[in-house]
């Protein structure tokens, strides 16, 4: 693909937004081309939640999760220092590791049709009225009628998103463990939030005896106890023994966690009446859900879900797609945006949990609140 080539649709970026999106377009036999920057599988930071919705739009896939090992999850608890409160979840939550996810939505998309070039980086993107380019550095430029813009957290030169007013202080880790016998058992079946000054973390298993703890703690806090993933983990478990108890004789399976900085939690794209039409943010490009509710797949992979079927429906209507995403998502990241807010502090910290213990069942409505709503799927899921 040197020099310079036509394609009728550009997907760039191979997660769950561009994924879903590239098996809706290939499954309508439309031709996609589909251009993902890593070579090869990778973990990716992420608590590997999945919620009911999340699992709708999987199945409709064809992705079976429970064939790719997922674990079960219907408790959550919530733990904030020596104190716990569990309550049973709405739904059957699963639980599975991006590295393994992200490829069988791949491999669903190449089935399906799609063309897919791995270990390729789109640099730049610029669109006029009749088509837009798309710049792969030295692999040459590639002219295309529609680009579904699906690199997540990654701003792309030329359509960088504008996140000002988002939250972006807070830095993600993520680190997987093989856990000691006693204390998988104890994990099995639950999702564990625990709070703690500076922010929060979730311990899940994902498959088989893998554990994932995930975290995100303000830049503030992370200076302040020593700049280094040790020093974090020994204030987290300084404060709440819970998940030093876990922790112990445990086997760290990466080298070093993974890590994101500058999460613009809180960002959802607004149409604007000059954007170029034929240009479809999905997942993360178009609205970044705080990940306290384990949300940000499943609106990744509604996005890619509706923008495909609008575009098969519509042609390049981006703005209409960008406004239907809009409607379908504020109230949940707003939501979830306050919350966020309040568990980064000590004293909303300790407002949500006195709630949650009076009143549990306050956890199983934020869960349900935060949610993509039945009719916006449904709406979504009539794609072709
Ligand atoms: C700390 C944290 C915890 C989270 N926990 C959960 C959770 O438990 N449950 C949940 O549902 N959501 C969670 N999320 C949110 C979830 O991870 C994201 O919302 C979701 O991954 C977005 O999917 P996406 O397809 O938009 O982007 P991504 O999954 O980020 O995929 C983007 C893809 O684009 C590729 N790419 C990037 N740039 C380029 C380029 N220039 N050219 C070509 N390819 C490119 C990348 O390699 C990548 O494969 C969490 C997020 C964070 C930060």
């Amino acid at each position: 693909m040197s020099g310079g080539s036509k394609e009728e649709i550009v997907i760039v970026g191979g997660g769950p937004a561009g994924a879903a999106a590239a098996c809706i377009l290939a499954g309508a036999k439309r031709p996609v081309l589909l251009i993902e920057r890593d070579a090869e599988p990778r973990h990716k930071v992420c608590g590997e939640f999945l919620s009911i919705e999340a699992q709708t739009y999987l199945a409709h896939l064809g992705i079976d999760l429970d064939a790719l090992g997922a674990s079960s999850i219907s408790r959550l608890r919530l733990v904030r220092k020596r104190k716990l409160i569990e309550v049973g979840l709405p739904f059957v939550a699963k639980g599975l590791s991006r590295r393994i996810l992200d490829e069988a939505l791949l491999q669903q998309a190449r089935s399906r049709g799609a063309r897919i070039i791995r270990g390729m980086a789109v640099r730049t993107v610029s669109a006029d009225p009749s088509q837009i380019r798309i710049d792969t550095g030295a692999h040459g430029t590639i002219a295309a009628g529609a680009v579904f813009l699906a690199t997540g957290k990654h701003d792309v030169r030329g359509v960088k998103r504008v996140s000002a007013g988002a939250m972006d202080d807070l830095i993600g880790f993520k680190m997987h463990y093989r856990l000691a016998r006693k204390q998988q058992q104890a994990l099995e079946d639950a999702v564990e939030i625990i709070l703690f000054s500076g922010g929060y973390a979730g311990l899940q298993l994902v498959e088989q005896d893998i554990a994932n703890l995930c975290l995100v703690v303000s830049r503030k806090c992370f200076e302040q106890v020593g700049k280094s993933w040790d020093s974090l983990l020994d204030h987290i478990v300084d404060e709440c023994p819970h998940l030093a108890e876990r922790l112990q004789g445990t086997e760290p399976l990466f080298e070093r966690p993974l890590s994101i900085f500058q999460i613009p939690y809180g960002f959802l794209h607004l149409a604007d009446p000059t954007e170029p039409q034929g240009l479809f943010r999905v997942g993360d490009q178009v609205g970044v859900i705080p990940s306290f509710t384990g949300e940000g797949m499943s609106i990744a992979l509604h996005s890619g879900y509706l923008a495909a079927s609008i575009f098969l429906a519509y042609g390049r209507a981006s703005s209409l797609f960008h406004h239907q995403m809009r409607f379908d998502i504020q109230r949940s990241i707003r939501l979830a945006s306050i919350l966020n807010h309040a568990v980064r502090h000590a004293m909303g910290q300790q407002a949500v949990f006195h709630l949650c213990r009076i009143w549990p069942a306050t956890m199983q409505h934020v869960t349900t609140l935060t949610r993509v709503q039945e009719a916006s799927m449904s709406r979504a899921l009539l794609a072709p």
